[in-house]
């Protein structure tokens, strides 16, 4: 790794690999450059990993990445809870979406964990490798051009401006991608009819429910049991924030515990909107994934919807197919951006499989969830044969848990 080194507009060093965002892409894809001895820097625009909202479902497909990687005995020590029946109410009907205890894998279960464990988790295994730096309250702020190619970014720090140039810069940086715009590239909107209000209840030592998901005339919610707390995903139709907000908290905590009675005395640890947070839901995705000396994965090339909680861990199997296509190539030096297509050519079928997923879940069952009105809801035909068939909760869990074409861990190891 260079060291940096002042220049008379500000600071400047120079990469192999420079990784916009430390999110669960970025960070995997800098500990496995790391592990392959490539000079690599994670910039991160936060000071640390504590964000109010992350997705912190870890998936049976990330966690075989970390047994493959000698990861999993270290992470499974970090407090989790574990779920592998996803079950639910739907119009008050019991309904079971899918069973991880039918998948033929080593860790067949959904690992619930602060996604900022994760990312300290991935953060320190990797502070071994010599050739992988990252950089905290670091955030890119446009990118460095050599004629038609990206050739690194320029990034606002606490000790000022720095320049970073890098034969590959690697987008990592989310929905809101500030690389992708600066870089042209042209996203698809596929949309989504919903957001969601997230906030926490407080939960007794004893207290425990099955209950996963709740869907009731003109509502939704979804309840994680994060130990000493649940943390609630309440899914409104899309824009109607300002009209939930107009009929007051006290409505919406009542429409809440009446969903789900085991919140009642916990609601009181929602006192004002301060603690309820809005996130705006969207699916979109780039037509093209690069640009010369450019590549973007994750959420910067496509942004998952919640459903199915599959998005961190599409961002985890792109950062592996990554390596594992130019971690080899790229210690060679600069690729071209046909070399750096082909990430986009392994990754986009699994992402336009989850995407058309999330979408018929999104139009036949939330989107008539959502629909104002009290009539009473039927259970959609699909739901009821689910949750009927044992071995079709088997295949549910295999799409929500496996994903479509999961990767394994094929890039090289420096050996550290
Ligand atoms: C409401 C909602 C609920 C969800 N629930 C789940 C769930 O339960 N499970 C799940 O798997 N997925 C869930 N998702 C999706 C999931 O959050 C994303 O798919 C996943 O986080 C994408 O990972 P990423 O690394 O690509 O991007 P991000 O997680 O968005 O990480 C991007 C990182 O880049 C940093 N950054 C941004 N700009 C810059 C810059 N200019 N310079 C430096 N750093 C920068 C950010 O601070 C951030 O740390 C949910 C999404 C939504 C909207």
């Amino acid at each position: 790794m260079d060291a940096s080194e002042e220049r008379p507009h500000g600071r400047h060093m120079k990469v192999r690999c420079c990784i916009v965002g430390g999110g669960p892409a970025g960070m995997m894809l800098g500990y496995l450059f790391g592990r392959a001895g490539i000079d690599v820097v994670v910039l991160e625009k936060h000071a640390d990993f504590f964000r109010d909202f992350r997705g912190d479902t870890v998936h049976p497909s990330t966690l075989q990445v970390m047994d493959e990687l000698g990861l999993i005995e270290g992470f499974l020590k970090l407090p989790h809870q574990r779920l592998q029946k996803m079950d639910g109410l739907f119009g008050g009907a019991p309904i079971r979406l899918a069973d991880l205890s039918r998948l033929p894998v080593k860790y067949p279960f959904i690992a619930f964990m602060p996604q900022w464990d994760f990312l300290n988790f991935l953060r320190e295994s990797g502070e071994r490798f010599p050739s992988l730096k990252v950089m905290m309250n670091t955030e890119a702020t446009d990118l460095i051009r050599r004629g038609d190619a990206i050739a690194g970014v320029k990034a606002k720090t606490p000790e000022g401006m720095i320049e970073i140039e890098a034969d590959l810069t690697v987008a990592c940086d989310g929905r809101h991608s500030l690389v992708r715009e600066r870089a042209g590239l042209e996203v698809e909107e596929i949309g989504a009819p919903m957001d969601v209000l997230w906030f926490r209840a407080g939960k007794a030592p004893d207290e425990t429910e099955r209950m996963f998901a709740r869907i009731d005339p003109g509502k939704m919610m979804v309840t994680f049991d994060r130990g000493d707390y649940w943390q609630c995903a309440y899914v409104i139709a899309k824009g109607q924030y300002d009209a939930v907000k107009a009929r007051g908290l006290q409505s919406l905590l009542d429409d809440v515990v009446r969903m789900a009675p085991i919140l009642k005395s916990g609601i009181a640890d929602v006192k004002s909107w301060d603690d309820v947070k809005l996130l705006t839901v969207a699916i979109n995705r780039l037509k093209r994934w690069t640009r010369p000396g450019l590549l973007c994965i994750g959420d910067a090339a496509h942004a998952m919807s919640p459903v199915g909680g599959v998005g961190v861990n599409l961002a985890v199997q792109d950062a592996v197919a990554t390596a594992n296509i130019l971690a080899a190539r790229l210690m060679q030096g600069y690729r071209s951006e046909e070399d750096l297509d082909e990430v986009r050519k392994r990754r986009e079928f699994p992402v336009r499989m989850t995407q058309r997923m999330q979408v018929v879940m999104q139009n036949n069952i939330i989107s008539m969830a959502l629909k104002p009105g009290d009539a009473p809801l039927q259970v959609p035909a699909v739901l009821r044969l689910v949750t009927a068939v044992p071995w079709l909760q088997g295949i549910t869990a295999r799409f929500i848990g496996l994903g479509v074409r999961p990767e394994h861990v094929r890039s090289p190891s420096a050996g550290n």
